[in-house]
């Protein structure tokens, strides 16, 4: 370990690597197994946005550095789309900014607003880059309790005054990954309430904001009146678009907030290649009706897997959105020994809640990207073990 570093050799291990591992093993031996562990969508993008890549890749001065915040297409693209959807006007060349996927962005924040042993709220369960990226800048990660019993808000009226006054910066994300929880615009008047009297930075990672079913519609966290004080939110191409290998996503909101996430990205990338960014301008400004049609193939597969989880005695709430189901594990088992036994006894791969947090414990993330045949596969497997019955020691 002479070459690696003490904060590289402290992040957790990656949390899927443990069961491709096993996979791999039981595919050799072959067993076919169903993947419902993977958190990105199985379905492909949409020509138009394809074509446009295509055809501004063959623009040479297209292959020029971008500029450091992103292209004008871009940024203006990001602006028409807040103003169409939310209703939120944002100023392009202050309050837009291009993200190489909002992974990269989630993760530099953290360095470019916070110091040494600031705290950094983060849900619990939730999204591990958070957590990794706050190690990684030296602050110390505070969980945000999320439960059940509150449909996964945090209780701000529950956070010690000790933490509010060192707390820094706030991450929250609706629709969620894993807990697949949405909110309404109350929620996130709270939150920049909260914000705001504890001078806390709200961030809020809404990669699932077009993801969502029926006549659902995920509120940004800019439509609250004066968010733009004290919030940014980031936003992605990857999985309304079906993108995630393009890398491509923007952060919106506080300016003085974006200039600093803009001033240290320059100093470490140079943007996202040109055509790139302009094709996602394109995704941004369709009507998004590819959008719609993806979300109908995913009610479909929610649906299909929702309606037999009652009768495998692992409870779950209907979700309103995202590309998840969180459902409870069956009595008498952890997340972790009931993932291990859906894989060992029905080759079917599902991730334990206690991956996302202490939290998530007793539960399981189970991800709607495979098709509805393969996912009907899965229910088969899973009802044929009768988990009611099995001896969980
Ligand atoms: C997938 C995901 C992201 C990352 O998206 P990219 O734009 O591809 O980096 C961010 N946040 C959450 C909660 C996600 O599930």
């Amino acid at each position: 370990m002479r070459f690696v570093s003490e904060k590289v050799q402290r992040l957790p291990e990656y949390l899927f690597s443990e069961f491709q591992r096993k996979k791999k093993v039981l595919q050799k031996n072959g067993v076919d197994v169903i993947d419902l562990g993977i958190g990105a969508p199985d379905l492909s993008p949409p020509q138009f946005i394809i074509d446009e890549l295509f055809n501004q890749s063959k623009n040479t001065a297209n292959h020029r550095y971008s500029p450091f915040s992103g292209c004008d297409e871009f940024k203006q693209a990001v602006a028409h789309f807040y103003e169409k959807r939310y209703g939120v006007n944002l100023d392009p060349d202050t309050e837009v900014l291009a993200l190489i996927g909002s992974k990269e962005g989630i993760a530099n924040l953290v360095h470019a607003v916070i110091n040494p042993e600031d705290i950094v709220l983060i849900p619990d369960p939730g999204y591990p880059v958070y957590k990794a990226a706050v190690h990684l800048a030296g602050g110390k990660a505070v969980s945000l309790p999320l439960d059940k019993e509150n449909e996964y808000v945090p209780q701000f009226n529950q956070i010690s005054e000790q933490v509010a006054e060192k707390a820094k910066v706030m991450f929250l994300n609706y629709p969620a990954n894993p807990t697949a929880a949405t909110v309404e615009l109350p929620t996130f008047e709270s939150a920049v309430l909260y914000a705001e009297t504890n001078n806390i930075l709200l961030a809020h990672d809404a990669a699932y904001d077009l993801i969502t079913f029926n006549s659902y519609k995920a509120p940004s966290v800019l439509q609250v009146t004066g968010a733009k004080k004290y919030a940014v939110e980031f936003g992605s191409l990857s999985k309304s678009f079906n993108m995630t290998g393009w890398r491509i996503g923007y952060v919106v909101g506080n300016k003085e907030v974006i200039q600093a996430l803009a001033t240290l990205k320059s100093n470490i990338d140079t943007s996202q290649y040109v055509p790139i960014q302009k094709a996602a301008a394109v995704a941004l400004n369709s009507d998004l009706q590819s959008v719609s049609l993806n979300n109908d193939i995913y009610v479909k597969r929610m649906e299909t897997l929702y309606n037999v989880l009652g009768s495998l005695g692992m409870r779950a709430q209907r979700p309103k959105g995202t590309i998840f189901v969180w459902a409870e594990v069956p009595e008498g088992f952890s997340s972790l020994s009931f993932a291990n036994y859906l894989l060992d006894e029905a080759g079917v791969i599902v991730t334990p809640g206690s991956a996302f947090g202490k939290n998530g414990e007793g539960f399981v993330r189970i991800a709607l990207t495979v098709t509805e045949e393969r996912l009907k596969e899965a229910v088969l497997r899973l009802q044929k073990l009768n988990i009611k019955e099995v001896d969980k020691n």
